[in-house]
């Protein structure tokens, strides 16, 4: 007697969270503007809906992963505006990394048909989305979450309340913020060193067992062939993209002009990914930001 799921996304990061909830028997309908993304849950056994519309008809469970904030106003309130159409007493739980004003007024626009949303962006990356790891930062109600907690420990392993619809966001952005610092910085070191002769496996090695260890570092490493499953050791491929990244540390430089906080390092960071996506590495890997540092050979 499982919750029917509608799930619109299917990108890195929707496909594999989808593919979780289907190894864990819910059932499942999906849509994706890429035929391709839609075909491979088709194959593992979801339901390929022709549009987003027909994907949410009779869902009790509506999930979206879309690349940003103008794509899930355009999914909910927009021109497919689907919000409308879902069924009476659904829940709608939104795990794109999008503006909290955005997250606030889609919640606030669902709450005046009656139905609840959830913000709910993760973290852990692609791998942590194929292993069902992944941590959900949550934003609305404590009711909402508890009614989203059963799907969300299907993707994932660590859920927070960070507070009220727009917070679940607001923590994201902070994170992501010090995630791009961290890569750009982890970048740096490696770069420094292997220019000045070290191998970057054995510096990945010290660094990690030494002050500077962190995240990107010892999951995520930008350097090719460091880490074998690692975006960098395969062309900066299939990871988190660098005009994510951009769109991340832009809703950071956003959130601190509302709040008239300081962000130098953020700023400095997004400078350094937006001249990386016009070289042409928007579509890349963020660790690619290495490519942009390093000594060419
Ligand atoms: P992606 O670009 O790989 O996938 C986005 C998918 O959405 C694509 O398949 C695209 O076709 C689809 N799409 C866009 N508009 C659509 C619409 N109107 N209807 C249906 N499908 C539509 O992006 P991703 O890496 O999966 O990231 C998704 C979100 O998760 C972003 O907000 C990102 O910032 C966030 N995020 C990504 C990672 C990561 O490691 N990749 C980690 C944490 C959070």
């Amino acid at each position: 007697n499982q919750s029917k799921i509608a799930f619109i996304g299917l990108g890195n990061m929707g496909a594999p969270m989808a593919l979780n909830l289907l190894k864990a028997g819910y059932p499942i309908t999906v849509f994706d503007l890429s035929p391709s993304a839609l075909k491979t849950l088709a194959d593992a056994g979801a339901l390929a809906a022709s549009n987003a519309r027909q994907a949410i008809e009779g869902a009790d469970i509506v999930i979206s992963m879309l690349p940003a904030s103008r794509h899930v106003e355009s999914l909910y309130l927009g021109d497919e505006g689907i919000l409308a159409h879902i069924a009476n007493g659904a829940l709608i739980i939104d795990c794109s990394t999008i503006a909290p004003q955005s997250a606030k007024k889609v919640a606030q626009a669902a709450a005046a048909r009656g139905l609840a949303m959830v913000d709910a962006p993760v973290s852990g990356g692609t791998a942590g989305a194929a292993a069902g790891t992944l941590t959900f930062i949550v934003g609305g109600t404590t009711d909402d979450l508890e009614r989203a907690r059963p799907v969300l420990n299907a993707m994932g392993k660590n859920i927070f309340h960070a507070g009220e619809h727009g917070a679940g966001q607001t923590a994201k952005i902070c994170n992501n913020m010090l995630l791009g610092i961290l890569m750009a910085g982890t970048a740096e070191a490696l770069a420094l060193g292997v220019a000045n002769g070290l191998d970057p496996k054995v510096l990945s090695d010290i660094m990690s067992k030494s002050s500077g260890r962190n995240w990107a570092l010892e999951l995520y490493n930008p350097y090719p062939g460091v880490m074998e499953n690692a975006p960098a050791s395969r062309g900066y491929t299939g990871g988190f993209g660098v005009d994510l990244m951009l769109k991340d540390l832009g809703l950071a430089t956003e959130a601190a002009l509302a709040s008239q906080a300081s962000i130098p390092l953020g700023e400095a960071v997004r400078n350094l990914y937006g001249i990386h996506s016009k070289a042409g590495a928007g579509g890349k890997d963020f660790s690619s930001i290495l490519e942009l540092l390093q000594k060419k050979e």
